[in-house]
């Protein structure tokens, strides 16, 4: 129920839940750096949404490297 991710605190953007904050590609602050699933700001944590954001970000990952 609680995000593993106080290590990234210092690295990406992460809300006062500790959730990282991604945008609709799954971007986080950090360009290049992509993150899904529960440890995300994602308004719903249930297995299809943590899915279906990994699905997103991957494809804003394959985007990100083609245009870079
Ligand atoms: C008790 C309970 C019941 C639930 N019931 C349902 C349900 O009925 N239906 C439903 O849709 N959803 C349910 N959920 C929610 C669902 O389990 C999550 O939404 C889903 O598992 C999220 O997937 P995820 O891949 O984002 O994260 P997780 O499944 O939590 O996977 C994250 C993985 O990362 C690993 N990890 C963490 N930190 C590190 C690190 N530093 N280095 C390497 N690995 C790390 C963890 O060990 C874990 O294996 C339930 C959750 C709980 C707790």
């Amino acid at each position: 129920m609680s995000p593993n991710t106080e290590w990234l605190k210092e690295t990406l953007e992460v809300n006062k839940f500790g959730e990282i904050m991604v945008d609709g590609h799954g971007s986080t602050s950090l360009p290049g750096v992509f993150a899904a699933g529960d440890c995300t700001n994602s308004a719903f944590k249930q297995i299809i949404i943590a899915m279906g954001s990994g699905a997103t970000a991957a494809l804003g990952a394959f985007d990100h490297l083609i245009r870079n």
